[in-house]
């Protein structure tokens, strides 16, 4: 898997792309935060945050559930906080054996 620095903490994390290959998302393991998944635009729209804030979203993604993961998405429709997050099953998006944690 490729690495970059972590969206959330900038520690160096490995990505790779959700099965089916959407370029718009990257899966990220990272070693402070676990697993998360951040669509392109939330993670250009998250690189302007202060890191205290970026913390936020990598403390929810350790709180994600077995079995789930977090989803960072950018929704531009005119609300103030443009990210938005949610759970999903963690299976529709790492492939198994990516498990880091
Ligand atoms: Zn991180």
């Amino acid at each position: 898997m490729p690495t970059q620095i972590c969206p959330l903490c900038g520690k160096k994390a490995k990505y790779d792309n959700p099965p089916g290959n959407s370029e718009k998302y990257k899966c990220f393991l990272c070693p402070v935060g676990g697993s998360f998944v951040i669509s392109l635009m939330a993670e250009d729209h998250l690189a302007k945050f202060p890191i205290i804030d970026r913390t936020y979203y990598s403390d929810k993604a350790k709180d994600a559930k077995k079995g789930k993961v977090l989803i960072i998405q950018f929704c531009d429709d005119g609300l103030e906080a443009p990210l938005i997050q949610r759970y999903d099953e963690k299976a529709e998006w790492f492939r198994l054996g990516d498990e880091i944690n």
